[in-house]
């Protein structure tokens, strides 16, 4: 055989080398990637609480351990909360809260609480084995703590468990010592509160979530509020949306009595990391956004100019104060975009939305996260709902904090004291915010040299903390591929 001939054969046979073990490669890659053990199992449950403020976060995580590996996941939710929504593309199983037509407004929480345990556990349990005999059986349920009873059908049916908590740990840990009784209800106080030791900030009572301060008056709430711990360690594992930075020493101190793993914020992908592509979006929402007429009229107005504001899904602020931010946005000398759902609508003063055409907009839902992402928002005015608080966090925009009830005045206390990235507004003795009150903190936030200077600081920080938590090998990151890993170990 001629030289150039033996080369030439001896290229062919690299060439059918390459192509076998390319294709040998491939063929065992494909079948890791599609088959880490049976197809479509670990299988999890999603079961959220029907808010928007629950939905959001745990919908998100999902996507998470979508990303991460696991092959399945179902969310659950109830039959009537499913009516409500439109365009939904997940898949999606509902059971019975005990209203399948609506939750009428006279329910008081705790019937709907009573009836949505006896049905739930019932018609979870007729889930789970629907899901057994069609050959695609559960493996893992991650539920919301406002459900305990979950915990109970899970482990009958020997799932593995995991709760998600959607506020922070400061309100948690608040919770979690009024359910030990370490924190005493009602809380007497004059001088202040110190529930952990340490660097957790001394707390008033005006700072406190609302169903503890108001435990005289309706001790069941508060009952219920921390029934969330009810069962805690028997769980397999607990999640938080929050991260480990952000509120390092509570959750240290948490540890101590729980599995709690931090695995926030859980916003969609690439407002952080950019590393789930084309997560722009929670993906189910309650109302729809009014999109295109806000970034047009955010497209129009300076850098760092607009006044955002919004209460959430929820509140529901009086008209009188809806009246004094009326009033202030309107004075304030600022371009603001104003969330005010249709409900709430008609609590504004006559003609407003006329009247100031020329520096604001009102509109009924916004997409939220576009909009703190937007450069021309310079300051988000907000009721502080935890999902609120985060996102502005985590998208380094200052706040004006207006608390309503709940764990929105901790948070705001946070936010003012703690991450420093914000002024919380001072109510009057009639616990009304007014007007001049919230024209100061706007121009504080947005003009006070120092203040703004600080804040802005601040924001920055958190804004980078919040993505490397989630982002590779970052704390939230380590902690969601744990959770995988154990799960990818269940044996079938
Ligand atoms: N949100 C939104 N558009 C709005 C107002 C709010 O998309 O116009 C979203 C917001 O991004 C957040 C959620 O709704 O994820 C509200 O949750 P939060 O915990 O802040 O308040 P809640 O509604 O539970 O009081």
């Amino acid at each position: 055989m001629i030289y150039s001939q033996l080369i030439l054969k001896i290229n062919l046979i690299e060439l059918w080398l390459v192509q076998e073990l390319t294709q040998l490669k491939l063929s065992v890659h494909s079948k890791m990637e599609k088959k880490p053990k049976e197809e479509g199992r670990p299988h999890c449950l999603v079961l959220s609480f029907p808010l928007q403020g629950h939905i959001n976060p745990m919908f998100q995580f999902s996507k998470r351990l979508k990303h991460a590996g696991i092959p399945r996941i179902t969310l659950v939710t109830t039959k009537s909360f499913l009516k409500s929504v439109q365009n939904f593309s997940h898949p999606v199983e509902a059971i019975s809260d005990g209203f399948d037509d609506g939750v009428p407004e006279s329910v008081s929480p705790e019937v709907f609480i009573g009836r949505c345990s006896e049905y739930g556990s019932r018609t979870l349990a007729e889930l789970v084995e629907k899901l057994r005999s069609s050959g695609s059986p559960a493996d893992c349920v991650i539920y919301d703590p406002f459900y305990p009873w979950v915990l109970d059908v899970a482990q009958k049916f020997g799932l593995m468990t995991a709760v998600f908590f959607t506020q922070p740990n400061s309100v948690n840990c608040i919770y979690f010592n009024a359910y030990t009784g370490e924190l005493k209800l009602p809380v007497l106080m004059e001088d202040g509160i110190r529930i952990i030791p340490g660097g957790f900030p001394v707390l008033d009572r005006s700072d406190l979530p609302s169903f503890i301060q108001d435990h005289e008056s309706d001790p069941k709430r508060s009952e219920i509020m921390s029934e969330q711990f009810r069962n805690v360690e028997r769980v397999d594992w607990v999640f938080v949306n929050t991260f480990h930075h952000l509120e390092q020493e509570v959750t240290d101190w948490m540890l101590k009595y729980m599995a709690m793993r931090t695995i926030g914020p859980t916003m969609p992908s690439m407002f952080l990391d950019k590393r789930i592509p084309h997560n722009r979006q929670y993906g189910l929402s309650i109302f729809t956004p009014i999109t295109d007429p806000c970034f047009e009229w955010l497209d129009q107005q300076p850098v760092r100019s607009v006044v955002y504001v919004s209460f959430g899904s929820f509140a529901k602020p009086t008209v009188e104060q809806m009246h004094e931010l009326a009033l202030a946005l309107k004075s304030v000398d600022r371009p603001f975009l104003w969330v005010v759902r249709a409900s709430e609508e008609s609590k504004l003063p006559t003609d407003y939305k006329e009247e100031t055409r020329d520096t604001g907009l009102v509109v009924a839902w916004c997409p939220q996260l576009q909009v703190l992402e937007h450069e021309a928002v310079g300051c988000f005015v907000t009721h502080c709902g935890w999902n609120s608080t985060l996102e502005a966090l985590s998208l380094g925009v200052p706040m004006v904090a207006m608390p309503q009830w709940s764990d929105q005045h901790t948070n705001a206390k946070f936010v003012e004291d703690v991450w420093r990235t914000g002024m919380r507004a001072k109510r009057d003795e009639k616990g009304l915010v007014g007007r001049e009150e919230i024209v100061r903190c706007v121009k504080l936030v947005m003009e006070g040299e120092k203040e703004e200077e600080i804040m802005r600081s601040n924001s920055i920080k958190w804004k980078e903390l919040a993505r490397k938590a989630v982002d590779e090998g970052g704390s939230s990151d380590q902690n969601i591929q744990e959770f995988v890993s154990s799960l990818m170990r269940l044996k079938f």
